[in-house]
């Protein structure tokens, strides 16, 4: 079954739906929403925030969508896990103080359990496992009645598992997820962290509870019941993809995979051959197709917030391919491909390919260009490290790196493992302060003694916030 046919089946079962009622369909809303904790979009239920925190009144009480989303928190899964893409779609159902739990679990047991014939997902269901938060004895006996499931399939997770908030006080609630079990290949029996073989495919949040404080996920205190509760479901389109068409991963997807075969053409190597390049490859597969969405919704690249993650997606596709031994220009060659596969569910890509395709091949031509004149310089210092029988490349050499070649303190830090090699991280950021403070002492003498902040900012924007795990932090991703 192809990913629009899933795209098709779940939006109709929701806005057809006669057991609650019909669903409205909401188009996706752009990844940049404007959400001061979040940079992208991250589930399909935050444009929906405004009426979950009851700020605004929806004008429906019922909704599905399929939404785009951006998780930079899986960037280091993408390739080595089957199921963590920086781009993904996520379809939801939606209730605004309607529907709660039955309604819920009824819809989405028929969904995934009705035949392929009769426009469901067809799943074995002697596979499928629900989670439920272990105090959610409610949510429990509705998974027995309503599937006919026996009680020991029916698996009961903890807080940091199964319970949902935004990480704030506010609505907050239990979750039970549905997930399918792929066979040992992927884990242990009943190894319930062994994500790979317990697929989670769905993930039903019940929001019912009024937080007065949360500490953390799995610390947070209860003040009440919300006066309306609401439902908030995600479905990983991918997920359920290559589940319905046999494929080991979400990187192996139609929508997908493409990218991987005109990688495979291209370096002239092949997918499945060798483990670490499978790696490579999906990565290059997954940050092609985000950085086209990215770029797609007005993203440029740039050292800061969202434009540094849209350069690291990009670099690290074209590094991959170098890795896999092509060193010619590469968007220009997958960039096409993964459009055209997303052009059915996206249409302004095509629309608006002029636009995207400047963005990304001139990124492509200065990241060449930096890597020219930095490789040579960083592997001979490797090399020196080594020679002297040393593990760490010092903070100074790091430095010189992105001083005088812009290579940022990532890619340093990728090259180096690649090489065995750690990084005296310290040093390197110890210096970093050290240039800052002098160009803002050099400002300050330019201005007469005023303190000015344009110096400094200048550096700031040249080289950037080197750390891309500060913006993770911006990520709530709590469930
Ligand atoms: P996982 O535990 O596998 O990381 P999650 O619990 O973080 O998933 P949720 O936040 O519950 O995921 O999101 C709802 C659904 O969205 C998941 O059940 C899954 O199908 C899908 N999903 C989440 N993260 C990703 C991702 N990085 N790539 C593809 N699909 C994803
Ligand atoms: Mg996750
Ligand atoms: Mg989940
Ligand atoms: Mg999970």
């Amino acid at each position: 079954m192809d990913t629009a046919e899933i795209r098709r089946r779940f939006t109709n079962h929701f806005a057809q739906n006669t057991t609650v009622g019909e669903h409205t369909v909401v188009p996706s809303a752009s990844l940049l929403l404007d959400d001061p904790n979040l940079l992208f979009v991250n589930a399909g239920m935050v444009p929906f925030k405004p009426y979950f925190l009851g700020q605004e009144t929806p004008g429906y009480p019922r909704a599905t969508s399929i939404q785009k989303c951006v998780r930079t928190l899986d960037i280091e899964e993408v390739g080595k896990t089957t199921r963590h893409g920086t781009f993904f779609e996520m379809c939801g159902n939606f209730s605004f103080g309607d529907y709660f739990k039955e309604g819920a679990i009824t819809l989405a047991w028929e969904l995934v359990t009705k035949s392929i014939a009769d426009g469901g997902f067809g799943f074995d269901e002697s596979l499928l496992y629900p989670s439920v938060y272990e105090d959610d004895p409610e949510a429990v006996a509705l998974w027995k009645r309503i599937t006919g499931l026996p009680d020991d399939r029916i698996v009961r997770l903890g807080k940091s598992e199964n319970y949902w908030s935004m990480g704030v006080p506010g609505p907050g609630g239990p979750c039970s997820e549905i997930l399918i079990d792929r066979g040992p290949a992927f884990g242990a029996d009943r190894d319930w962290d062994a994500g790979d073989r317990y697929l989670e495919f769905w993930n039903l949040v019940f929001m019912q509870d009024e937080l007065s404080a949360v500490r953390s996920k799995s610390d947070f205190d209860i003040a009440g019941s919300l006066p309306h509760k609401n439902i908030d479901t995600g479905l990983g389109l991918e997920r359920v993809a290559y589940l319905l068409q046999g494929k080991d991963n979400m990187y192996e997807i139609d929508v997908v995979f493409p990218v991987i075969e005109r990688a495979q053409e291209l370096t002239g190597r092949r997918y499945g051959a060798d483990p670490v390049d499978d790696v490579r490859f999906r990565v290059v597969a997954d940050h092609v197709r985000s950085s086209m969405m990215l770029i797609n919704d007005g993203v440029t690249p740039g050292n800061e917030g969202r434009g540094y993650v849209l350069r690291r997606l990009l670099r690290r596709a074209v590094r991959s391919m170098r890795l896999l031994g092509y060193g010619d220009p590469a968007l220009p060659e997958l960039l096409p491909v993964s459009r055209d596969k997303m052009a059915e569910g996206y249409p302004e890509l095509r629309s608006s390919w002029d636009r995207i395709s400047r963005v990304a091949f001139a990124e492509e031509e200065a990241f060449r260009k930096t890597l020219q004149a930095g490789t040579q310089i960083f592997d001979l210092a490797a090399g020196e490290v080594k020679q002297s029988g040393g593990t760490q490349l010092s903070g100074a050499k790091a430095f010189a790196l992105h001083d005088t070649y812009g290579f940022p303190i990532d890619l340093t830090l990728e090259m180096a493992s690649e090489a065995g090699l750690a990084v005296d991280e310290q040093g390197f950021r110890g210096l970093m302060a050290e240039a800052r403070e002098k160009s803002k002492e050099d400002a300050r003498r330019k201005k007469g003694q005023h303190a000015d902040t344009t110096a400094y900012r200048g550096i700031l924007d040249a080289n950037g916030p080197t750390e891309w795990l500060a913006y993770e932090t911006l990520e709530t991703e709590s469930r």
